[in-house]
């Protein structure tokens, strides 16, 4: 079975078959991350996975799983943050639609 060695924050290197591996591939272009949980701590674990491994994933079978941030995400960027004003606003049109 064919192994590869990587690392957990907290107990050091570890080796992980491909089956511990899920690749993420960001559809906004921000790359691709390989992820794992550790099998000694149970903590989750993600790194930055660079081309090569990405295809040595692909020759073994393991394609990325593109995550696609929701459209909302992208419409919000430029409006500034809730207030607690905003939240009193919206208490308040909820109160009188009652
Ligand atoms: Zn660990």
């Amino acid at each position: 079975m064919v192994r590869v060695k990587s690392r957990c924050r907290r107990c050091g290197e570890v080796s992980l078959t491909l089956e511990d591996i899920l690749l993420v591939e960001h559809g906004d272009g921000e790359g691709t991350f390989y992820t794992f949980i550790c099998g000694t701590c149970g903590l989750a674990q993600a790194y930055p996975a660079d081309g090569r491994f990405v295809d040595f994933m692909c020759m073994n079978g393991s394609y990325p799983v593109i995550l696609n941030p929701p459209i909302e995400c992208k419409e919000a960027g430029e409006d500034p943050p809730l207030s607690w004003d905003d939240l009193l606003d919206l208490h308040l049109q909820l109160e009188e639609e009652r």
